[in-house]
C-alpha cells in the first residue's frame, strides 16, 4: 500500500521546467530511493511534496489525504518529516539541546530525547556543540531532530553527501532500523547508484523532471535508459 502518491506534479522556475509531470508513489514500510542526474528535479520534487514551494499543477496524497499545496508545518503535522541537503542544526547548541528545542508530540519529551540520542548513537556526544560534530554526525543529529516530530514518512535529501564512509554505513544502518522497526517509511535522494542499490527496496529514477524508471535496485541498475542517462549525460 502506498503511503505517498504523487500525480502529475509540475513546477517551473521562469523558463526552467524543474518538475515536469512527475507521477510516482512510495510503498509504506519501504526504503525508497530517488536518483537521477544533477538538475533532474529531485530536490524540487521533495520541496513540492513537503510544502516548501507550491506546485503549478498535480497532486500529492499522503495516507489517502490530499496534501497538495499545504504549508510545510501542516505537512509536518500530518506526519512527513524531512532533512535537507545541508543538515540544519544549531551550531551553538549542544546535541541534546538541538533535540530539546524541537516541539515534539511525544508524551515524555525527555525520554524521547534519550531514546533518539541512543538510536543515532550520539549519546556520548550529548554535551558537544553542534559545530563540534563531523559532517556525518551532523546528518545523524538532523535525522534525530526530524524523528522528534514522530513522522510516519521521513524524506532525506542526499544524506550521504560529503559524509565519510564509516558514517555512511552508520546512517544506512539507522535508515534500515527505522524501516525494520516500523518507526518510519524512508524516502531518500542520493546520486550514488551503488549506495542506493544496496539500501533500497524500490528505486525511482528521475530525469528531466519526470520519472524515467521505477523498480527494484537490481532491475533499475541494468536498465538501458538508466545506463544511458548516467553514462550518456
Ligand atoms: P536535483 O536536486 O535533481 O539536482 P533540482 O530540483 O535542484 O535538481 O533542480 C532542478 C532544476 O530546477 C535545475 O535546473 C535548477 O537549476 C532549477 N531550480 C531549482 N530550484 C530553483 C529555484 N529556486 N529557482 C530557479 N531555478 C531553480
Ligand atoms: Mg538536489
Amino acid at each position: 500500500m502506498p503511503i505517498l502518491e504523487v500525480d502529475g506534479l509540475k513546477k517551473s522556475f521562469g523558463a526552467v521546467v524543474a518538475v515536469d509531470g512527475l507521477t510516482m508513489d512510495v510503498e509504506a514500510g519501504s526504503i525508497t530511493g530517488m536518483i537521477g542526474p544533477n538538475g533532474a528535479g529531485k530536490s524540487t520534487a521533495f520541496n513540492l511534496i513537503t510544502g516548501l514551494i507550491r506546485p503549478d499543477g498535480g497532486t500529492v496524497r499522503f495516507r489517502d489525504t490530499d496534501i497538495t499545496g499545504l504549508e510545510s508545518y501542516e505537512v509536518a503535522q500530518r506526519g512527513i518529516g524531512r532533512t535537507f541537503q545541508h543538515a540544519r542544526i544549531f551550531d551553538k547548541m549542544t546535541v541534546q539541546e538541538n533535540l530539546e528545542v524541537v516541539p515534539s508530540p511525544a508524551a515524555d519529551t525527555a525520554a524521547e530525547v534519550d531514546r533518539l540520542l541512543s538510536l543515532v548513537e550520539l549519546d556520548e556526544h550529548r554535551n558537544a556543540f553542534g559545530e563540534e560534530l563531523s559532517g556525518g554526525q551532523q546528518v545523524l543529529l538532523g535525522i534525530a531532530r526530524t524523528l522528534m516530530l514522530q513522522p510516519d514518512l521521513i524524506m532525506l535529501d542526499e544524506p550521504f553527501a560529503g559524509v565519510n564512509p564509516g558514517l555512511v554505513s552508520d546512517i544506512a544502518k539507522l535508515l534500515r532500523q527505522l524501516r525494520d522497526e516500523e518507526e518510519a517509511t524512508v524516502f531518500l535522494i542520493d546520486h550514488e547508484i551503488d549506495e542506493i542499490a544496496a539500501l533500497c527496496d524500490d528505486v525511482i529514477v528521475m530525469a528531466e523532471g519526470k520519472l524515467l524508471v521505477r523498480g527494484e535496485p537490481a532491475d533499475v541498475r541494468t536498465d538501458e535508459r538508466v545506463v544511458e542517462s548516467y553514462l550518456g549525460g
